[in-house]
């Protein structure tokens, strides 16, 4: 009933948007909850003055418009975060819902892919809050990639079921988890030399492997490089202006209470990662690996024209 009902594009939309809602409200219980260690599933929702919250109140999205962002218990303001979340991964949902309907098998690429937004989703907003990229999420989602993948060899292209495919599809998937997280881990390592400082953290790391274990090693690499630029483009001008307006009040010498701003400022770069990871996973891909399919071609020809035969590629 429900397959013959997400064919109709409508219903379809409604459904993963609903469903989109719910988990969102489900990832802001993994947000503020996986930083501080406790459990997932107990005790039920509560309000930070200890309440407990009613079902009712607990409705995505719409109990935070009725309540107007103020808990009913005590009064005390629901971070507007809670709403974005369960917005954000509504509307992606449906874009991976109508995304993914070029592939086959359909159910398969598309509930895979709702796990792994979910996992970027997470990490993105417990990294902005808290500076950090929990185990749970990175290590735990990079087991989560290569065991699908082992499951699931449709989803690198291999149609049978053989231990043969299944390899190969694992291969693939690992090749993109230490592809990823090398990169990334030398990259911080080079830039941790010229910068005498630590630049990129651990959990970027683990987070860019659990990248590459769903997305394969194009993707990880263009979620690094994606992810810089977007990082850059997005910080520089506000890095720029914060600067200005610095030497503008120390000008004006009052700059004594001014706090560390500018260059030195710490920025997390997980949700930069995670954005490049979703450009690619929801589209980018295509153009993406046709670039590295270009950029084979011409060191194969380079290779050739070298004098060597053979393809090393
Ligand atoms: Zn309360």
């Amino acid at each position: 009933m429900l397959v013959e009902l997400m064919r109709e594009p409508v219903a379809l939309g409604i459904i993963l948007f609903v469903f989109g809602l719910i988990t969102g409200s489900f990832l802001n219980v993994c947000i503020h909850r996986i930083p501080r260690g406790t459990s997932l599933v107990s005790p039920a929702s509560q309000c930070a003055c200890g309440q407990k919250i009613p079902w009712r109140l607990n409705i995505p999205v719409l109990s935070w418009l009725l309540l107007g962002g103020k808990a009913a218990c005590c009064g005390r303001s629901i971070p507007s975060r809670y709403l974005a979340v369960e917005l954000l991964t509504g509307a992606l949902f449906v874009f991976a819902g109508f995304h993914f309907q070029s592939q086959e098998p359909y159910f398969l690429f598309l509930s895979v892919n709702l796990v792994f937004i979910s996992i970027l989703l997470c990490s993105t907003f417990i990294d902005l809050e808290h500076m950090i990229i929990p185990d749970r999420l990175s290590v735990g989602g990079a087991f989560v990639g290569l065991i699908l993948a082992f499951a699931f060899p449709a989803l690198s292209g291999w149609w049978d079921d053989a231990l043969l495919a299944r390899m190969a599809s694992l291969t693939s998937a690992i090749l993109g988890l230490l592809v990823g997280s090398g990169t990334l881990y030398w990259v911080g390592i080079m830039a941790e030399t010229v910068l005498r400082r630590e630049a990129i953290g651990q959990g970027d790391v683990k987070l860019l492997g659990c990248v590459g274990a769903f997305c394969g090693w194009k993707g990880a690499l263009f979620s690094i490089f994606g992810g810089a630029l977007v990082g850059t483009s997005l910080l520089l001008p506000i890095v720029l202006l914060r600067s200005r307006s610095q030497t503008a009040s120390a000008e004006n010498n009052n700059s004594d209470r001014g706090e560390t701003i500018g260059w030195g400022v710490e920025v997390p770069f997980g949700p930069f990662l995670a954005l490049a990871a979703l450009l690619y996973q929801l589209g980018l891909d295509r153009y993406v690996d046709q670039y590295f399919e270009q950029l084979g071609n011409l060191l194969r020809l380079a290779w050739n024209n070298a004098g060597f035969t053979g393809s090393f590629w």
